[in-house]
Protein backbone atom coordinates (compact mmCIF):
# COMPACT_ATOMS: atom_id res chain seq x y z
CA UNK A 1 0.00 0.00 0.00
CA UNK A 2 1.27 3.56 -0.78
CA UNK A 3 0.97 4.99 2.96
CA UNK A 4 3.57 6.98 3.90
CA UNK A 5 2.52 6.45 7.57
CA UNK A 6 2.86 2.83 6.40
CA UNK A 7 6.32 2.82 5.16
CA UNK A 8 7.10 4.67 8.68
CA UNK A 9 5.98 2.18 11.04
CA UNK A 10 7.40 -0.48 8.69
CA UNK A 11 10.64 1.16 9.01
CA UNK A 12 11.15 2.04 5.04
CA UNK A 13 11.24 5.62 5.98
CA UNK A 14 13.00 7.57 8.72
CA UNK A 15 11.42 8.99 11.69
CA UNK A 16 12.38 10.68 14.44
CA UNK A 17 10.33 8.23 17.07
CA UNK A 18 9.02 9.82 20.15
CA UNK A 19 7.20 6.73 21.36
CA UNK A 20 6.26 2.77 20.46
CA UNK A 21 4.20 0.30 22.08
CA UNK A 22 2.43 -2.66 19.99
CA UNK A 23 -0.74 -0.44 18.47
CA UNK A 24 0.92 3.12 17.92
CA UNK A 25 4.21 4.87 16.74
CA UNK A 26 4.45 8.43 17.66
CA UNK A 27 6.92 10.45 16.05
CA UNK A 28 8.04 14.75 15.34
CA UNK A 29 6.08 15.81 12.10
CA UNK A 30 8.54 16.86 9.36
CA UNK A 31 6.72 20.23 8.72
CA UNK A 32 5.93 20.97 12.18
CA UNK A 33 3.65 23.93 13.18
CA UNK A 34 5.81 24.64 16.81
CA UNK A 35 8.98 22.78 18.64
CA UNK A 36 7.88 19.32 19.43
CA UNK A 37 4.68 19.45 17.19
CA UNK A 38 4.22 15.30 17.23
CA UNK A 39 1.91 12.98 15.07
CA UNK A 40 0.36 10.06 16.93
CA UNK A 41 -0.25 6.90 14.30
CA UNK A 42 -2.56 3.82 14.93
CA UNK A 43 0.10 0.65 13.70
CA UNK A 44 -2.90 -0.66 11.92
CA UNK A 45 -3.77 1.18 8.88
CA UNK A 46 -7.21 2.87 8.91
CA UNK A 47 -7.99 5.67 6.31
CA UNK A 48 -9.68 8.44 8.85
CA UNK A 49 -11.09 8.35 12.26
CA UNK A 50 -14.43 7.67 11.02
CA UNK A 51 -12.79 3.86 10.36
CA UNK A 52 -10.82 3.38 12.69
CA UNK A 53 -10.85 0.53 15.27
CA UNK A 54 -11.77 1.71 18.65
CA UNK A 55 -8.79 -0.82 20.37
CA UNK A 56 -6.30 1.29 18.52
CA UNK A 57 -7.52 4.47 19.01
CA UNK A 58 -7.97 3.92 22.83
CA UNK A 59 -4.10 3.12 22.58
CA UNK A 60 -3.52 6.03 20.40
CA UNK A 61 -5.53 8.20 22.81
CA UNK A 62 -3.46 7.24 25.68
CA UNK A 63 -0.08 7.78 23.67
CA UNK A 64 -1.48 11.36 23.42
CA UNK A 65 -1.88 11.74 26.80
CA UNK A 66 1.83 10.68 27.72
CA UNK A 67 3.31 12.48 24.88
CA UNK A 68 1.00 15.63 26.12
CA UNK A 69 2.47 15.47 29.64
CA UNK A 70 5.90 15.01 28.22
CA UNK A 71 5.79 18.16 26.25
CA UNK A 72 4.92 20.00 29.67
CA UNK A 73 7.52 17.91 31.50
CA UNK A 74 10.06 17.81 28.92
CA UNK A 75 9.53 20.87 26.44
CA UNK A 76 8.50 23.18 29.72
CA UNK A 77 5.33 23.70 27.57
CA UNK A 78 2.30 25.69 28.98
CA UNK A 79 -0.02 23.72 27.03
CA UNK A 80 -1.10 21.45 24.14
CA UNK A 81 -3.52 20.98 21.56
CA UNK A 82 -4.50 17.63 20.66
CA UNK A 83 -5.98 17.38 16.82
CA UNK A 84 -7.49 15.63 14.47
CA UNK A 85 -8.10 16.53 10.27
CA UNK A 86 -10.78 14.12 9.01
CA UNK A 87 -11.21 13.82 5.00
CA UNK A 88 -9.36 16.08 2.88
CA UNK A 89 -11.54 19.35 2.86
CA UNK A 90 -10.88 19.08 6.64
CA UNK A 91 -6.99 19.49 6.03
CA UNK A 92 -6.19 15.71 5.86
CA UNK A 93 -3.22 14.92 3.71
CA UNK A 94 -2.26 11.22 4.85
CA UNK A 95 -5.00 9.04 4.39
CA UNK A 96 -3.78 6.81 7.83
CA UNK A 97 -5.73 8.09 10.60
CA UNK A 98 -3.25 10.38 12.99
CA UNK A 99 -3.39 12.29 15.65
CA UNK A 100 -1.33 15.96 15.98
CA UNK A 101 0.09 16.67 19.61
CA UNK A 102 0.43 20.42 19.31
CA UNK A 103 2.77 21.92 22.76
CA UNK A 104 1.66 25.48 23.03
CA UNK A 105 3.24 28.69 24.85
CA UNK A 106 1.84 31.96 25.96
CA UNK A 107 2.45 34.13 23.18
CA UNK A 108 3.71 31.53 20.21
CA UNK A 109 0.95 33.65 17.65
CA UNK A 110 -0.88 30.02 17.31
CA UNK A 111 -4.57 31.19 16.47
CA UNK A 112 -7.80 28.97 17.38
CA UNK A 113 -9.94 29.11 14.95
CA UNK A 114 -12.82 32.18 14.71
CA UNK A 115 -16.35 31.41 15.75
CA UNK A 116 -19.51 31.15 13.62
CA UNK A 117 -22.97 32.82 14.72
CA UNK A 118 -25.56 29.79 13.87
CA UNK A 119 -28.65 31.18 14.62
CA UNK A 120 -31.11 29.29 17.33
CA UNK A 121 -33.15 27.49 14.62
CA UNK A 122 -30.23 26.15 12.79
CA UNK A 123 -28.47 24.96 15.98
CA UNK A 124 -31.96 23.16 17.04
CA UNK A 125 -31.99 21.25 13.64
CA UNK A 126 -28.04 20.33 13.88
CA UNK A 127 -29.02 18.89 17.59
CA UNK A 128 -31.71 16.84 15.62
CA UNK A 129 -29.67 15.79 12.81
CA UNK A 130 -26.57 14.82 14.93
CA UNK A 131 -28.36 13.13 17.41
CA UNK A 132 -30.60 11.10 15.05
CA UNK A 133 -27.43 9.52 13.09
CA UNK A 134 -25.31 8.27 16.09
P1 LIG B 1 -2.72 15.93 8.05
O1 LIG B 1 -2.77 17.21 7.30
O2 LIG B 1 -3.57 15.94 9.29
O3 LIG B 1 -2.99 14.72 7.17
O4 LIG B 1 -1.25 15.82 8.60
C1 LIG B 1 -0.27 15.07 7.98
C2 LIG B 1 1.03 15.48 8.61
O5 LIG B 1 2.00 14.52 8.28
C3 LIG B 1 1.56 16.83 8.14
O6 LIG B 1 1.64 17.72 9.26
C4 LIG B 1 2.92 16.50 7.55
O7 LIG B 1 3.89 17.46 7.85
C5 LIG B 1 3.23 15.16 8.20
N1 LIG B 1 4.12 14.29 7.46
C6 LIG B 1 4.02 13.91 6.17
N2 LIG B 1 5.03 13.09 5.83
C7 LIG B 1 5.79 12.95 6.95
C8 LIG B 1 6.99 12.23 7.26
N3 LIG B 1 7.61 11.48 6.34
N4 LIG B 1 7.49 12.31 8.50
C9 LIG B 1 6.87 13.05 9.44
N5 LIG B 1 5.74 13.76 9.23
C10 LIG B 1 5.20 13.71 7.99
Amino acid sequence: MDCVFCKIIKGDIPCQKIYEDDKVLAFLDITPVGKGHTLVVPKKHSLDLTEAHDEDLAAAISACRKITKACITGLKAEGVNMHVNTKPVAGQAVMHTHFHIIPRWKDDGLKHWPRANIPDGEMKKVQEALKNSL
